[in-house]
């Protein structure tokens, strides 16, 4: 029988209201029993819950570290782990884990709900047993999926590109540069030709991630002689226009002119959801062009913000970043 670890941080789908009538974590003993098709899944399930389940808004990197950490312990314990996590981070703590842990040769699907465990049209059944029915999948005595996957709502996307597109849904995901994974219907859909098949043979944990990270988002009417380039900044991700196009103005230059000065990498990542950024299509992007700016090509926002985290963490030196930064390290972007 296939064995797999189920981590609880939190999220909705652990939740019950409070003597103030407001929504926060409970214990998970209190959710094993409102799900008792549980017992009736052929795998080994052991749960463990973190030291203190918290509403994913109040995830940080300590959280994905704390999580890498687990799953470093208990990986060769394991077939697979299910991680369940509120969805309002879910795509950042997906993204996370999937920089931190290199080599992966074991699924960390992630999941969670919109609506809590035990309420009657509550959409937590179905995402927990099909996210444990694919983490248990095996071919040819390895796992099926060997990377880290959020599965929401009959579909599994690969984590790093999935991000949160609605609080009223039940289908509170999209993928929009990349086609879901897997899909469970009558059947459950594996589309092998779409997974990753990792480029580091090597299974590597890394435990530091550095959040000297800032974001602009541009907007018509920004003044730029009013943005501050923060000391505290390392990295900074503009979100600008469309396939990457940002004001050509001298006050625009000059902000980008403040933040190479500072010695801020600047990041160029699309306000759209879909699609990619093109350098230098428009002319409007030549101001950018004209720094040493690195292109957060079709990543998420919260994939790119992370990776710049994570690559930060590993204290490269500003080429080898950039380097790292435009590859894929995880099928993140292409
Ligand atoms: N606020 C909740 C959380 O992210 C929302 C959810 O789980 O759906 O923890």
């Amino acid at each position: 029988m296939r064995k797999i670890c189920l981590i609880y941080t939190g999220g909705t789908i652990g939740m019950k209201q409070n003597p103030n009538g407001k929504l926060a974590p409970v214990d998970f003993d209190q959710l094993r029993a409102s799900i008792p098709a549980l017992a009736l899944l052929p795998i080994e399930l052991d749960v463990v819950t973190v030291d203190k389940p918290v509403d994913s808004s109040e995830m940080q990197p300590e959280g994905w570290i704390d999580l890498v950490e687990r799953i470093e312990k208990h990986y060769q314990d394991y077939d697979g782990f299910v991680l369940l996590h509120g969805t309002d981070t879910m795509a950042y703590t997906a993204s996370a884990l999937s920089f931190l842990i290199q080599g992966l040769k074991k699924p960390i699907i992630i999941t969670g709900s919109q609506l809590p465990v035990g309420v009657l049209r509550t959409d937590a059944t179905e995402n927990l047993l099909s996210a444990l029915e694919f983490a248990a999948m095996e071919c040819d005595g390895e796992a099926l999926i060997q990377e880290v996957c959020i599965y929401f709502e009959y579909k599994l996307y690969r984590g790093n590109r999935a991000y949160k597109r609605s609080s009223n849904e039940f289908d509170a995901f999209s993928s929009p540069n990349y086609p879901a994974l897997a899909e469970s219907g009558v059947r459950m859909s594996v589309y092998d030709e779409l997974l990753w098949k990792p480029v580091e043979s090597v299974l590597r944990f890394q435990k530091q991630v550095d959040a000297s990270v800032g974001v602009v988002t541009l907007y018509p009417g920004l003044d730029f002689t009013k943005v501050p380039v923060s000391e505290n900044w390392k990295v900074v991700l503009l979100r600008t226009f469309g396939a990457g196009n940002a004001p050509n103005t001298p006050a625009f230059i000059d902000f980008l002119q403040r933040c190479e000065e500072g010695g801020v990498q600047i990041i160029n990542t699309s306000q759209c959801v879909s699609g990619r950024i093109v350098p230098g299509l428009y002319d409007s992007s030549s101001a950018l062009e004209q720094f040493n700016t690195l292109s957060a090509k079709d990543m998420t926002f919260e994939s790119a913000l992370v990776k710049a985290m994570v690559l930060l963490g590993q204290n490269l030196g500003r080429d080898e970043f950039a380097v790292k930064f435009s590859e894929s390290l995880s099928g993140e972007c292409a």
